[in-house]
Formats: C-alpha cells, structure tokens, sequence
C-alpha cells in the first residue's frame, strides 16, 4: 500500500549528496523494523540542478517540492559556481523553495548531546545539559525587502543596499510559532531585537507584546537586543529556552548557538510555514545547516549525524512520530559514545567515515530496538 507521508528529497551537491545517501539507510531501517513507510521522490537542486537544467531550481522540482507533506535537503554549492550570475547560484535554490513555499519559520535546536560536552570551545559547565530553540523568521527582512539592489551613482560610486522591513502580520506569525515551541518546551521565549537603534525593531518589540498579552497565557516573554543576546549566548546559553528572532539576526546568532555544541555536522533544522487545510500539516523542510563542504566532498569524511537529526524534525513536526524521533536521537547519542567523524573526533573514541557513523547509528537503533 502506498505510503501518505509524501517526502520530495533533494540531496543537492558535494556532502549533500553523501549524507542523504546515509539518511535513506535509516529510513530504511525505519520501515524494516517499524513499518514506517514514505512516498519517496527524488529531484535535483543547486549546482546538480544547474549542471543538468542550467537552473539551480527547475519549475518541476519546485512543483513537487510544494505539492509533498515534507522536504528533506541536503546541502548546496560548490566553488565551481561562485562566478554564475546571482540567480543562477546554488543557494538561489534554496532560498526560492524557502520563498515559494512560504516557509516563514526556520527551527534551529542547540543542543549539547552528553557525549560531546568537550567537543564545544566553551567551558564544560557552560554548556552541559543545553538546549535552546533559536527560531529565526525565513522569508522577510533584510534578505528579501525591498528595496534591495546596487545603483550607479556615477562618478565611479556604486550604493549598494538592502532594506530591513517587516509587517504586524509577518511578526505575528512568527511570534505565534514561538509562543507555541516555548508552550511545548519550558515556557519562556526570549524576543530579540535592536528596538534601541531599528524602526523595524521598534514595531516587532510591540507586536511581541500585544501577541503575548493575547495568546501567550503561561508564556514567560522577554526581550533582548541582538547584540547583547550575541553575549549572552556565549556567556551564559542556558539562560535561554527559545529565542524568537528575525531573519538576519537569526542567522547570526544561530550560527553563534551552533558553536556552542561543537560542530556544524550535528546541526539540524527545521523550516515551517501555514498549515496545510486539507492535510493539517505545515508546509515544511528539513536540512543539515552546514553547507556542501567542498574541502571533504567524495571523502567518506563528512558527519552524517545532522542530516540524520534534521530527518528526525521532520518524523517529530511533519508525521507526529515523536517516538520514532526519540529513539533516531537516542540512537545518535548511542552511537557517539562509540564512533566519531573527524569533526567530532576526541581522545578515546574510533574515528570513523559516513558510512562508519551510519552503521554505528543503524547498530544503536538495533540495540534499542531488541
Ligand atoms: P560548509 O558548512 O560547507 O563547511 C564549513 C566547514 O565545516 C568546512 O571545513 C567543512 O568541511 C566542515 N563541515 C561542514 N559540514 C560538515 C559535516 N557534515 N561533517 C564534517 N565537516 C563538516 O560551509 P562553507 O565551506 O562556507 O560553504 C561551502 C559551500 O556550501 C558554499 O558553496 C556555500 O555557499 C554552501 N552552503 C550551503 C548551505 C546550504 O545548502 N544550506 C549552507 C551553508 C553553505
């Protein structure tokens, strides 16, 4: 019988392909051993898509990406496509299915697995137990406002500029999705912000409020400006739970949480948008927040581990399997006390490949299973 769950995959370029590659063994562990079965559908994006279509996105792909429940990306680019005009780029890619899919809400967790307390540059104390929730807004902001662009001024000057505006209802939604991850959490979201020196900053601090005082009954609300959580985040994460913040921000500052737990291999990602009314499931994807890492692609040395934790968002967010999920991150935990990639690797432990790690998660979820 076929499966509902209707997942398009684009694996992408360089580790992208690799990871997902890894991934497919889990999943079909998971329908092997807890007959947990997808629509699978695979397409081409970034340089792939380019290399084949002379397009990073072709309108097919596109199509297939908005008409399935979920995602699943692996990683774009490569060095080979940095002089392409701008919207021939692989990352033009991605951020077109994030706009046509009106994925609004990007999902980044921190969070420091025991096994890996020593892998961040931070002290043991500070990040040991962490888990924080960076949620960024995905589809407005200073990357896709307008104006944006480059004039000629003459005379040899060029202006270039981007413009960093946001609407009530755009910080509703967002603030909405956060009053709803710290309700499902420890209940205290931190808004973030420069309301000090950002008109826009000025309208989200108050939007925040209102929605909070509306909706976000049980919800602790604070507010931060951006560069004093940027401190924060390094001085003392554990203070926070989730943070809900716009979308330059966001990428700095989840880049910031990402070093906190070690490597950019263990970092998964979510990015929702509205419900769907016939299905009750948000739009969404799943992606690694590293990129295509030319410098280990074809190697067997890329960690596979946050494809594998993005894989298991979208069992938790899109299907509801949150056992399924749990016993993925269990594993994942499992096999870390055994086996490292390079980027993880520490005294005591083996180090190993992608198909090495795979098979020491494949081995734990067995474990657990028996
Ligand atoms: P990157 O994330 O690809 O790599 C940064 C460093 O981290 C590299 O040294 C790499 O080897 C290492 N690394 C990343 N993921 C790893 C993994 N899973 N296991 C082990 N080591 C890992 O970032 P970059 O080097 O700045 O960019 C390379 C290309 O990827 C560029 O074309 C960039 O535009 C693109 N990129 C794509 C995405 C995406 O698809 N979402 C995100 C970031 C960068």
């Amino acid at each position: 019988m076929a499966s509902n769950r209707k997942v398009m995959v684009l694996p992408g370029d360089g580790i992208g392909t690799e990871v997902m590659q890894a991934n497919m063994k889990i999943i079909d562990w998971l329908a092997k051993h807890r007959s947990l079965d997808f629509d699978l559908s695979e397409g081409l994006v970034g340089g792939a898509s380019y290399d084949a279509h002379g397009t990073p996105l072709t309108d097919e792909v596109l199509a297939d990406c908005v008409a399935s429940d979920a995602v699943l990306f692996g990683a774009v680019g490569g060095p080979q496509y940095d002089n392409l005009a701008f919207d021939l780029k692989p990352e033009r890619g991605l951020l077109t299915l994030r706009k046509e899919m009106d994925l609004f809400a990007n999902l980044r967790p921190a969070l420091v697995f025991p096994a890996l307390v020593d892998a961040s540059t931070l002290k043991r104390e500070v990040v040991s137990g962490l888990d924080i929730m960076i949620l960024r807004e995905l589809c407005g902001g200073s990357y896709f406002a307008e104006p944006r662009g480059i004039d000629d001024l003459g005379d040899g000057i060029r202006k270039g500029y981007d413009t960093n505006a946001y609407t009530t209802p755009e910080i509703e939604r967002i603030g909405r999705v956060g009053i709803d991850l710290a309700r499902k959490r420890h209940g205290r979201l931190t808004s973030v912000e420069k309301a000090n020196v950002m008109h826009s900053g000025v309208l989200w601090r108050e939007v925040m409020t209102e929605l909070h005082a509306a909706e976000g009954n049980g919800i602790e609300l604070s507010h931060m400006y951006a560069d004093n959580c940027a401190m924060q985040l390094v001085r003392s994460p554990k203070q926070f739970d989730v943070i809900v913040t716009d979308n330059l921000f966001g990428d700095l500052l989840s880049d910031c949480a990402a070093m906190l737990t070690g490597s950019l291999g263990m970092l998964p990602s979510a990015s929702l948008g509205e419900q769907d009314p016939d299905t009750g499931l948000p739009k969404a994807m799943y992606e690694p927040v590293h990129g295509s890492a030319p410098d280990i692609a074809g190697q067997d040395l890329a960690n596979p581990l946050a494809q594998f934790m993005s894989f298991s968002m979208m069992l938790r967010y899109s299907f509801d399997q949150a056992a399924e999920a749990d016993l993925l991150d269990q594993a994942v935990n499992d096999a870390l006390s055994k086996k490292r990639t390079g980027d993880i690797m520490a005294a005591g432990c083996e180090q190993t490949g992608t198909d090495g790690m795979t098979a020491a998660v494949i081995d734990a979820l067995d474990h657990l299973a028996r």
